[in-house]
């Protein structure tokens, strides 16, 4: 079974990006949770225009990607658990959790340092909020993260088969939470015991300082409530908020492809090197 997955897995990968892809387009298109601000097609042109230009750089820069290397690491017996041989079931367990993590307090790092939400920024500058948004990335931040994986694999040494499914479920929940779906109040409830649903991500793309410095969560919504992050809905409500990023709202900005590769590079720098969460008055 593991072998057939490792085998298979670019078309695992696939199969699940493009199922799960059109799923949410038609979930949206019949019943969307709010109306969209911007043209949707000159939206998903230029937002896929990204995700195939990361694509392509990522093939080249690194063509073994995250499962050549656990694969690699575990030939070469690098990392905890390929050092300490626990049931397999464990192991993937403890990897995915771990990366999960990882992921976690990768995006608090990009909020708290000038310089990374700089790259980040073009994922939040997105005007409106739909299963585009979850993959569109700046290719700087697409390769960090890519490296921060790296990193972790080599230090964890997580099994293969824990590689793709984190990369799986990592991506369909990416597409998934930021759906522009309205998921009845009870379900939402329930599923944001275990996973971070399409509102409480939604919280973390308004205007609002405070509420983008919150629910950070890409998967699992415990890392939030652990560490004092969450928050459960957003002030002027879902339907009120103002989704994107106060300075950045002109559409050859943040909607044109051209814009969103430059945005990195756009104002000057005048932010301590670690961000304060800045609260607005009135707020917690
Ligand atoms: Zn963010
Ligand atoms: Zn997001």
């Amino acid at each position: 079974m593991s072998d057939f997955i490792t085998t298979y897995e670019i078309y695992i990968r696939l199969s699940f990006f493009f199922g799960i892809f059109i799923l949410m387009a038609i979930w949206e298109m019949l019943a969307p949770k709010r109306a969209l601000t911007t043209s949707k097609l000159l939206r998903w042109l230029n937002n896929l225009g990204l995700v195939v230009l990361n694509s392509l750089i990522l093939r080249w820069l690194f063509p073994a990607a995250t499962v050549g290397l656990a694969i690699l690491a575990h030939q070469a017996g690098w990392g905890l658990l390929n050092y300490y041989q626990l049931p397999i079931w464990m192991s993937i367990v403890i990897a995915v959790t771990a990366m999960d993590f990882m992921i976690y307090l990768q995006h608090v790092m990009v909020h708290a340092i000038p310089l990374l939400w700089r790259l980040h920024r073009v994922h939040h500058a997105d005007l409106d909020y739909d299963v585009t948004t979850g993959i569109r990335f700046h290719p700087l931040e697409i390769i960090l993260s890519m490296l921060i994986k790296f990193a972790m694999i080599i230090i964890l040494g997580p099994p293969v088969i824990a590689v793709i499914i984190f990369e799986v479920v990592l991506n369909a929940l990416a597409m998934f939470n930021h759906g522009n779906i309205a998921l009845p109040k009870t379900v939402d409830w329930l599923l944001r015991w275990l996973i971070v649903t399409p509102d409480m991500h939604r919280v973390h793309h308004s205007v609002e300082d405070d509420e983008t410095n919150s629910n950070f969560g890409f998967n699992l919504s415990c890392w939030d409530r652990i560490f004092g992050t969450y928050r459960q809905q957003p002030r002027a409500g879902h339907q009120n908020m103002t989704i994107g990023i106060h300075q950045f709202k002109q559409a050859k900005q943040v909607v044109w492809i051209t814009g969103l590769l430059i945005l990195p590079f756009q104002g000057k720098i005048k932010e301590y090197a670690i961000n304060t969460r800045r609260w607005n008055s009135g707020s917690d």
